[in-house]
């Protein structure tokens, strides 16, 4: 199995993705600037959050945005014994076989933690639960790990943290065409997310965002 980070050849091209929802606090946010600004998304969906929010699963599928699996649990599989990664994979199988809307082939499925992709163990058992996954990592995170523990609350604070975020993708280049993006849906920064989201596509406005 082959970690895709780039999806598409041509210019002026981009696949927007969003991982950790659905949250009934952010969610929403995030589906209000995407259609503000008239553009399409892939949501990369825990399968236990799915369970809690289903109403937000129609939500996003009814706006015309791509579904794909996040794993059950938000844990790292690195973490995880062989049985443990099964079974994770097997709970979150049976959620999206049944609600997955993705345009791509196979499976589109993305660890938690972008974690064990070079992992022969956890390749090895993904094979197992289903050999048509597509492992999909990115190649633009402009999002600020360092930031996950910080304080930021405050719309100053979102500002700030946001505009630290918006970090040149490359010293050599403003072309990001072909990637994929990766933001996130996290139920304790709802404005920051959505605020990010927003910077992101003004910034790239005339790039075409397609979806997984
Ligand atoms: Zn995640």
């Amino acid at each position: 199995m082959i970690p895709i980070y780039y999806k598409f050849s041509g210019a002026k091209k981009v696949a927007l993705t969003i991982d950790d929802g659905p949250n009934p606090e952010t969610t929403p946010l995030l589906l209000d600037c995407l259609e503000k600004h008239g553009k399409l998304a892939t949501f990369f969906l825990s399968g236990d959050r799915c369970e809690k929010n289903l109403s937000l699963i129609n939500s996003i599928r009814a706006a015309g945005h791509s579904i794909c699996s996040h794993g059950y649990r938000h844990v790292n599989y690195l973490t995880l014994s062989n049985s443990e990664i099964f079974h994770e994979l097997q709970m979150s199988e049976e959620i999206f076989t049944s609600i997955q809307s993705s345009l791509m082939p196979g499976r589109p499925i993305r660890l938690p933690y972008g974690a064990g992709v070079t992992n022969s163990r956890i390749l090895d058992i993904m094979n197992q639960v289903n050999p048509k996954f597509r492992l999909i990592q990115w190649s633009w995170a402009p999002l600020g790990w360092n930031f996950l523990h910080n304080n930021i609350r405050s719309s100053n604070d979102v500002n700030l943290q946001v505009k630290s975020c918006m970090q040149p993708y490359n010293e050599n280049s403003t072309d990001i065409s072909g990637s994929i993006i990766l933001l996130h849906d996290w139920s304790d920064r709802p404005l920051f997310c959505a605020t990010l989201l927003g910077k992101v596509i003004e910034q790239y406005a005339d790039y075409k965002f397609v979806r997984l």
